[in-house]
């Protein structure tokens, strides 16, 4: 019986599979048939997934190779792992080892800082554990009074504000020993660097879904006004994904740029209204490092002076180490702008695979040399 269960199951998943398929393929064709409407010479288009899931996604697809020579889909800096620069690994290595508890997301544990990362920081004997949500890290310290838990804030706009619902709740439990090292980041800064760049010249944005459900759809019309490049917020299935591409390249044969949004089952025009609030309440802007980018301005998020004593940075004073370098082989700050592909790196698939990764795009699961690694080009 279990067998045959297990046939009639396996069959109705290769049925499905099949149907997916034909699907995706079906939709292909409808990106082909625009793409012949294009003058030859404006091939290839040069299409951005800003996000780090949907380069994942798009991986996984297997429609990179597919659309080759006619769209290039290009990774972005939307890994929030990858964007971080190794001196913020460095200030929380530094925090771990001069007592503190350092609470991280799991991706965060190999980031090499230098030589060293968290990963070995623990094996020396340091405090750091793995947890899934800011109010893990806050539990933990709720519990335990005589550790200060740091917990590492790394993410976007879609992770700010469980990070600001944590701090506000470590206020209401007038929490002494819980703080953040804030390292969040904000996606318009950068993208606004990008579609300045002519070297990089990127025709059209794939826009992240995450990101633009709390941001929502207007907080990207100056990259159409400014820089006459369209965006399209897509969602992560596959048929999201090909109609977010086919979207585009329609929006870019009108000659007429502008920012549509593709996922309107879960993005409005103006984002998450109670999540801006909770990201107003607790942070403001400033500038903020980034790999690959250097310092931007306005392109952070900074905690308020009024929750400072839930600011890692007030609370020790904790050296900059600007001097830590990343390794020179490793591409990670040209592959998240798109300037390199991970197969241009001399360590990928050899000295940085995913069992043994070297750098932060490797290493992250939302990363592209991981994806690339994973799915193949
Ligand atoms: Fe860095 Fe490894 Fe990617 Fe090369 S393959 S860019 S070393 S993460």
């Amino acid at each position: 019986m279990v067998f045959l269960c297990k046939n009639l199951l396996s069959i109705d998943i290769v049925k499905f599979y099949i149907f997916a398929q034909k699907t995706m393929i079906g939709d292909l064709k409808t990106i082909k048939a625009l793409i012949k409407k294009l003058p030859k010479e404006r091939l290839p288009i040069r299409l951005m997934e800003v996000c780090g899931t949907h380069t994942v996604a798009i991986s996984r697809m297997g429609i990179r190779p597919i659309l080759r020579g006619e769209v290039e889909l290009i990774s972005g800096p939307g890994c929030p792992v990858c964007v971080t620069p190794a001196n913020f690994v460095a200030k929380a290595i530094w925090l771990a080892e001069n007592g503190c508890t350092v609470a991280t997301f799991g991706d965060m544990m190999k980031v090499p800082a230098g030589d060293d990362s968290l990963f070995k920081a623990k094996a020396r004997g340091c405090d750091i554990r793995v947890v899934y949500s800011p109010m893990d890290a806050l539990e933990f310290a709720s519990l335990n009074s005589e550790n200060h838990v740091v917990f590492l804030g790394i993410g976007f706009e879609t992770t700010a504000p469980t990070i600001a619902g944590a701090i506000l709740e470590a206020e209401s439990r007038k929490l002494e020993n819980f703080s953040v090292l804030c390292g969040l980041k904000t996606i318009p800064r950068p993208l606004e660097y990008i579609a300045s760049s002519d070297e990089l010249s990127i025709d059209g944005f794939i826009l992240p879904g995450h990101v633009s459900a709390i941001i929502g759809r207007k907080a990207y019309e100056f990259i159409a006004e400014k820089f006459g490049k369209p965006g399209t917020i897509t969602g992560f299935e596959d048929g999201d994904i090909i109609e977010g591409v086919a979207e585009l390249i329609r929006i870019i044969m009108s000659g007429k740029p502008r920012i549509s949004n593709a996922y309107t089952r879960v993005v409005r025009e103006n984002g998450n209204e109670h999540a801006l609030e909770l990201i107003e309440q607790v942070f403001i802007p400033c500038d903020s490092s980034w790999r690959g980018l250097g310092m931007l301005s306005n392109s952070g998020l900074r905690i308020r002076e009024e929750f400072s004593s839930f600011d890692s940075e007030r609370r020790f004073t904790i050296p900059e180490f600007s001097d830590v370098q990343d390794n020179p082989a490793c591409l990670c700050d040209k592959v998240i702008l798109g300037a390199a592909k991970p197969t241009d790196c001399e360590l990928f698939g050899t000295a940085c695979t995913l069992s043994h990764p070297q750098g932060p795009c490797m290493i992250s699961s939302e990363g592209a040399c991981a994806a690339y690694f994973k799915y193949g080009e």
